[in-house]
């Protein structure tokens, strides 16, 4: 179908782009790569009366060090993000889940904070930045404020950016010198996980010290598995210690039912995929 008739401009400043939001309200629409959006609009499932592209706002786009984090803007591509040697380093468990992440087209088209805005639940960065506590940078008209991943991801395809805001960028505390494992189970390639996990372990002297796990596509939004990340803290970093922790890994889950398997179904393949997933960040 073709999108209804909406105007479009593409402001140079994030200071234009903010105040084209704050005069159209509701009725307005920021685009980053529209690889969701277009989709929405040619379905008609939303026809905004003016689209505000954010394709021009350099100081959007880039990775960059800031101390103990390291500080992705909205804009940059996944991509950018997949090829980036801070991220590889600080934030292993993203370069492992950008991977997975749709196809090389998509890649170079979508933006790591669109992705994030949109909050499908099955998306694959969801669950790798609640784990590595990512804190969202979003600018209104009355300023700037940083929400924590725990608070971000409101709803399916809710989040806690206002429609006049804007994100601008998502800052991830490094986590230096930890192991990452992203398991994805998809039933076509490069398409949306029917459940995936991501895993960031610490280990010390052969003790994991510190676990992160969370799952995309086992409720509304991103979740963190907390019962697998308990069971698994202190213990060795074997391959039975892992096993017996993943036993766990359904716990607190709210997974949907739908063509591509039922809730039960979800259940089993998040326990296989935390073991993989936490078996590939220990290197056990
Ligand atoms: C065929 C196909 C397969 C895909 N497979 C996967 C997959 O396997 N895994 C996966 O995770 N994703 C997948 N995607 C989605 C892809 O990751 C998109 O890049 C992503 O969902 C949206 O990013 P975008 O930059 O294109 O955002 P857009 O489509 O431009 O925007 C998405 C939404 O976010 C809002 N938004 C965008 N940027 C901002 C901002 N800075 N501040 C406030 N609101 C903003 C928009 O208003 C819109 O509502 C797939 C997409 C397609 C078309």
């Amino acid at each position: 179908m073709i999108p209804a008739q909406f105007d479009y401009v593409a402001p140079t400043s994030l200071e234009d782009a903010l105040s084209a939001l704050a005069q159209a309200g509701d009725d307005a629409k920021i685009i980053a790569g529209g690889q969701s959006l277009l989709p929405v609009l040619r379905m008609r499932l939303n026809a905004p009366e003016l689209v505000i592209d954010l394709g021009k706002i350099d100081s959007l786009r880039g990775v960059r060090d800031d101390g103990d984090a390291i500080v992705i803007g909205a804009m940059t591509t996944h991509a950018t993000v997949g090829s980036d040697p801070l991220v590889a380093e600080h934030a292993a468990v993203i370069h492992e889940a950008v991977k997975h992440l749709a196809d090389a087209q998509i890649r170079h088209r979508g933006t790591f904070g669109g992705a994030l805005a949109h909050a499908d639940p099955g998306g694959d960065l969801g669950a790798p930045a609640l784990i590595l506590g990512a804190q969202f940078v979003i600018a209104g008209s009355g300023g700037t404020r940083t929400v924590a991943a725990d608070d971000f991801f409101v709803d399916l395809f809710e989040t806690a950016i206002g429609d006049d805001e804007i994100l601008t960028e998502v800052r991830i505390p490094k986590h230096t010198g930890w192991g990452a494992g992203y398991e994805k189970f998809v039933r076509i390639a490069h398409q949306w996980p029917i459940v995936s996990v991501a895993a960031a372990v610490k280990v010390d002297g052969g003790t994991i010290s510190e676990a992160r796990v969370g799952f995309a596509n086992m409720g509304s939004t991103p979740i963190r598995a907390r019962g697998v990340e308990q069971a698994l803290t202190g213990q060795s970093a074997s391959a039975d210690a892992v096993r017996t922790a993943a036993a766990q890994a359904a716990e607190g889950t709210n997974p949907p039912s739908d063509l591509n398997g039922d809730a039960d179904y979800r259940r089993h393949v998040a326990t296989v995929l935390v073991r993989r997933a936490v078996l590939a960040a220990t290197g056990a």
